[in-house]
């Protein structure tokens, strides 16, 4: 028995091999080079798309993108380790042609080319568009948390700097009082000098005066924390009721073949109001003037609900549904039944709430309260449906009746509903959980929206290669490319028209 053997190191080639020779005709890595080099560069913003006359020759943002399209298709996203592959990757080396930029030439590439590389993604969202690939019906909104790069100690609060302050004044203490010991008084070798502890004492007050900082800064600037290292990103709540530094990544997939068609990224651990923001971005990218919005209970905003309504956006959005505060179901707010011609509640004891406060409760709830205490004082279900003394209340919003029409309109398209998640979550379950790319190498705002969007250009990139194949993406990308740049320079002005 033999074992399949591999070709002598030393054998002599007469034919010498291209370098084409190694990437078959239908590897990605070619869609990334015909995708790349269908695209006006200088129309995009890229920085040196046009080489300059004089001086050193730099490299080409083509190659550079290409660079990093790679990557982000290949789970190879820090600059880093993408210099590393240059020089052994045999895709690489073939997209590149030998190329070998250095770490800090590409970290350089993505820093000064933010804007470009976002609109690299909406190039290939008017390019999808033409190529009939989104439905352009349905959409689902979602919202996924992806770490920052800070870490939750370089996270600070009122809070945790009034206890590092509280810490250091009581070290203060300590080596002041360590300091006015008898002078004469023998120090064994372990314990600090006068010299050291005065450097102790120097470097406890900077930290102490930059904790100072950082609480002034809190009440001047009226937020509640700062992240020292990313100063954009904040404390959210992640999975498994933990909380992480992150950033709130927003996303619409169309439901055709879960292609995202646009995103967002904020500091607001909370999706409320991104629903009509996210809705209106998703109907001009895809060019049409209505659209069916599916999003989870955490889009449920009524100014949100109504602004999508009078605009041709058909919501499809769960609704909160308000526990009691003994946790007993059967006293759920959605238990007590809204009687319209008698303005009242009926509830699970058959009683009747009315309306006791007309004006709603203040602007930012818009709610209106329904009570009735004497029924609740004498209701021997009292102890399961409410801890108040003074019996249960329920509010109603001022908008209820439209939003019964939004709460009708879900219930009765469960099947439609249902989809919802498994549309949204391709996307962030490949992304996240495939890929790996669960938390952000870059810092600010701007720039994770340039990772995200580089993450996502490579998601559409490969679920194309999957549903149209590498050889059709790149005959298409080939074919008619005058007219392909004429026809998504004219959907890209109109998409900026209609963002803005
Ligand atoms: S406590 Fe009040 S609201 Fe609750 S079931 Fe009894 S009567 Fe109804």
């Amino acid at each position: 028995m033999r074992y399949i053997e591999g070709v002598s190191r030393k054998r002599k080639i007469v034919f010498p091999e291209y370098l084409d020779d190694y990437i078959a005709q239908d590897n990605p890595v070619r869609v990334i080079e015909a995708f790349v080099d269908s695209l006006d560069l200088k129309e995009l913003g890229f920085v040196r798309a046009v080489p300059a006359d004089r001086g050193r020759p730099g490299y080409n943002p083509a190659d550079m993108l290409k660079l990093f399209m790679y990557g982000y298709m290949n789970k190879i996203t820090s600059s880093r380790t993408l210099e590393r592959e240059v020089s052994r990757n045999i895709e690489l080396i073939w997209l590149l042609r030998k190329l070998k930029p250095d770490y800090r030439t590409i970290a350089e590439f993505r820093r000064q080319n933010k804007e470009a590389i976002q609109n690299v993604f909406h190039q290939m969202i008017a390019l999808y568009k033409e190529w009939d690939l989104f439905g352009k019906e349905v959409v689902a909104i979602d919202g996924s948390k992806f770490r920052a790069s800070n870490s939750k100690k370089n996270n600070l609060n009122k809070k945790s700097l009034d206890r590092r302050i509280k810490y250091i004044n009581e070290k203060l203490n300590e080596y002041m009082s360590k300091l006015d010991e008898n002078d004469s008084e023998e120090i064994d070798s372990r314990t600090p000098d006068k010299e050291e502890i005065r450097e102790r004492i120097r470097e406890l007050s900077n930290r102490k005066k930059t904790y100072q900082d950082y609480n002034d800064k809190l009440e001047n600037e009226g937020i509640n924390e700062i992240s020292t290292v990313d100063k954009d990103a904040r404390l959210m709540s992640v999975n498994n009721n933990g909380v992480d530094v992150c950033y709130n990544v927003q996303t619409s997939v169309d439901n055709k073949n879960c292609l995202i068609v646009d995103y967002d990224v904020i500091n607001n651990p909370s999706d409320q109001g991104q629903l009509y923001k996210m809705s209106k971005k998703s109907m001009a990218a895809l060019g049409v003037d209505n659209i069916k919005v599916l999003a989870d209970k955490g889009y449920y905003n009524t100014e949100d609900l109504k602004a999508c309504e009078e605009e041709n956006i058909e919501t499809y959005v769960s609704k909160q549904v308000f526990s009691n505060a003994t946790g007993n179901r059967e006293f759920y707010s959605d238990r007590f039944i809204y009687n319209k011609e008698e303005d009242v509640y009926i509830c699970p004891a058959g009683h009747k709430l009315s309306c006791t406060r007309k004006g709603p409760v203040g602007d930012r709830t818009k709610r209106l309260r329904y009570t009735n205490s004497s029924a609740c004082k004498a209701c021997e279900f009292k102890d399961l449906c409410t801890k108040g003394n003074r019996g249960r209340h329920i509010t109603r919003d001022v908008n209820q009746d439209f939003l019964d029409i939004v709460n009708k309109r879900t219930e009765e398209n469960k099947e439609l509903y249902k989809t919802r998640q498994m549309i949204v979550e391709h996307p962030f379950g490949t992304i996240k959980r495939g890929w790996g790319l669960t938390h952000f190498l870059t810092r600010g705002l701007d720039s994770v929206k340039t990772e995200t969007s580089l993450a996502f250009s490579a998601y559409n990139m490969l679920r194309a290669i999957n549903i149209l194949g590498t050889k059709e993406i790149i005959k298409r990308l080939k074919g008619n490319s005058f007219f392909f740049n004429l026809f998504r320079l004219h959907i890209n002005n109109n998409w900026m028209i209609n963002a803005l």
